[in-house]
């Protein structure tokens, strides 16, 4: 079955799709983007996160390629091309084709729209046996809330973590603080059962899949507390997890090869994973 991708108000064979090479998202990673969620053909969260993409695009002065209701009508148009069940769509948008030059164009340019999906397994509510993490030094920017493709610190500390076996970068500020990894949220449960992650502001993503668990803790009345975390303090934890429109709630077993708790996969980590699926599952089918 030929893979469909959406570019700029067509939809074309994926193999094929390409963007301009003075595009300024490929010259100067000039762009944002959103990675959305699918289970069983439904969309996961879909306003809040583009509500996230009109906030990226407004703090960096990027127009709306097409309408609101346009791009919904694009996603579903997609996942129906593509048959998608499981997996996410990724949409993108850049400032557009300009000649080059860092400060913005000064004629008028028309952003950039390019969105492609991604078929997988559908996510198990059971985690399996967790993954490790790795830390390593947050040398990003200090707009991290924003969702920009701009994510070579997101990339070598991802790298470096693979390289050593850990599939996800827990990234150290430099008061010895967990931001948030690569590309999902870091939370840990203390010893007495609170469920800590970082506060939002201009050092984090503020995550959708964060937003929606912080709901389900409230209803599951878990305590629950917004402040940073140290990376001695994590390892000292109950348990840990990551969270993030792909990887829903899993579970953090290692950190730096050290054991969390038993190192084993801890009981509130499963639990919320299964609320997740549940939300996940909850929602209005598309394909
Ligand atoms: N932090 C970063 C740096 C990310 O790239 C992501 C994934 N987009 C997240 C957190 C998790 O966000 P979400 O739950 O919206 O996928």
């Amino acid at each position: 079955m030929a893979r469909y991708a959406y570019v700029n108000g067509r939809y074309v064979d994926h193999r094929e799709a390409s963007v301009h090479i003075e595009d300024r998202g490929y010259q100067l990673a000039d762009g944002v983007y959103e990675v959305v969620g699918v289970r069983d053909g439904r969309l996961i969260d879909e306003g809040p996160h583009i509500d996230r993409l009109d906030r990226s695009l407004r703090e960096l002065r990027i127009g709306w390629p097409v309408t609101r209701a346009a791009l919904a009508f694009i996603m579903r148009e997609l996942m129906r091309r593509n048959r998608l069940r499981d997996g996410l769509i990724y949409m993108q948008v850049t400032r557009g084709v300009a000649r080059r030059d860092h400060a913005f164009p000064t004629v008028p340019v028309k952003p950039a729209l390019v969105l492609t999906t991604k078929n997988s397994k559908r996510a198990d509510a059971d985690p399996g046996p967790g993954i490790a993490v790795k830390s390593q030094p947050d040398i990003r920017w200090e707009r991290c809330d924003i969702k920009t493709v701009a994510l070579l610190p997101n990339v070598l500390a991802k790298q470096a973590a693979r390289e050593s076996g850990a599939y996800e970068a827990w990234l150290i500020d430099a008061d010895g603080c967990v931001t948030e990894g690569a590309s999902t949220n870091a939370w840990i449960v203390t010893q007495d059962g609170e469920l800590v992650t970082r506060q939002t502001d201009n050092g984090i993503l503020a995550g959708i899949t964060r937003h929606t668990l912080k709901s389900l803790c409230n209803a599951l009345q878990l305590k629950f507390v917004e402040r940073p975390f140290s990376l001695a303090e994590a390892k000292k934890a109950k348990e840990a997890f990551i969270t993030s429109a792909t990887s829903f709630v899993m579970p953090v077993v290692k950190i730096d090869g050290e054991a969390v708790g038993d190192g084993k996969v801890g009981l509130t980590a499963r639990r919320l994973r299964e609320e997740y699926v549940r939300f996940a599952a909850a929602g209005e089918a598309v394909t």
